[in-house]
């Protein structure tokens, strides 16, 4: 039995120019909304761009993370999820102001798209595109062709409600001189895999899926990749916060608030340091 949720796949097409993507998001989803009361269309959002994430992450060749931010000036000051190559997610929304309306123009008005790539080892990429239209899948594959000169076509559903979320992306595989051919396969693989409907995405398993999509196709999986959320955030992450402010900067602090309280902005994780347990912070080490 293999699950249909909080689960990454990829395929190919036997015989055909063109490989794709399936995400199906469901607990990962969930923890990264619970308990931050967004508007249900914000949460909406963010499960658009976990899926996102998720199907972009899995076109990296290499190690590393990949970090898709929203920025506007709408109510939905930004809206981001970050993720690695193991598919460890996490996210958040900032909101200020108002909602007037449930658009992507409504909830982050004139906005654009920020992914930013951070390879292990190598040098970080980062793209913008203005975030026209009002879809992000289009933004995405707009993203695509400008940078990577790929035809991608990407699908996206999220319900805040089920707190369900999920995806496909479809890519060319330029692998053959025969520009045609490449372009022919992807548009019949793209006319299937528009029939893709949300509820399928949430509730089937990822086999039925894909036998419903591509029958008369033969589908060639890799092994599926499990999708998690990490926060990553930590005691000691915050300690290193702390000593940057050194030790003046932190008796100024502690003197003032008589502690540091300090909120993880992705999991809600309170951390508290008082005094007594930043006292190695603010005692000269020991020479040696
Ligand atoms: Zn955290």
């Amino acid at each position: 039995m293999t699950t249909s949720s909080d689960v990454l796949n990829r395929y190919l097409f036997e015989g055909l120019h063109a490989r794709g993507e399936l995400v199906q998001l469901d607990q990962s989803y969930k923890q990264i909304i619970s308990n931050h009361n967004y508007p249900a269309a914000v949460s909406q959002l963010l499960g658009e761009l976990m899926a996102a994430t998720c199907l972009l992450t899995a076109t990296l060749k290499f190690e590393g993370e990949i970090s898709v931010q929203l920025q506007g000036d709408g109510p939905v000051k930004y809206a981001v999820i970050n993720g690695d190559h193991q598919q460890q997610m996490r996210g958040v929304a900032k909101i200020d102001g108002e909602l007037t309306g449930d658009s992507l123009n409504n909830l982050l008005g004139k906005a654009n798209m920020i992914i930013t790539i951070i390879p292990d080892k190598g040098e970080r990429y980062q793209g913008i595109v203005a975030l026209e239209g009002d879809s992000l899948s289009q933004c995405l594959e707009h993203y695509f062709s400008t940078s990577e000169q790929l035809d991608t076509k990407i699908w996206l559903f999220a319900d805040a409600e089920q707190a369900k979320a999920g995806g496909s992306l479809l890519q060319v595989v330029p692998d053959s001189d025969d520009k045609e051919q490449q372009l022919n396969d992807f548009d019949h693989i793209s006319q299937l895999t528009s029939t893709i409907k949300a509820e399928e995405l949430f509730n089937l398993d990822a086999n039925d899926l894909l036998y419903r999509l591509y029958h008369a196709e033969k589908v060639m999986m890799f092994e599926p990749q499990p999708v998690s959320f990490v926060c990553g955030c930590s005691e000691d992450k915050c300690l290193s916060a702390i000593a940057n402010l050194g030790v003046d900067g932190i008796k100024e602090h502690l003197s003032e608030h008589q502690a540091f309280n300090m909120t993880c902005d992705f999991c809600l994780t309170q951390y508290r340091f008082d005094e007594a347990t930043l006292s190695p912070l603010l005692t000269p080490k020991a020479q040696h």
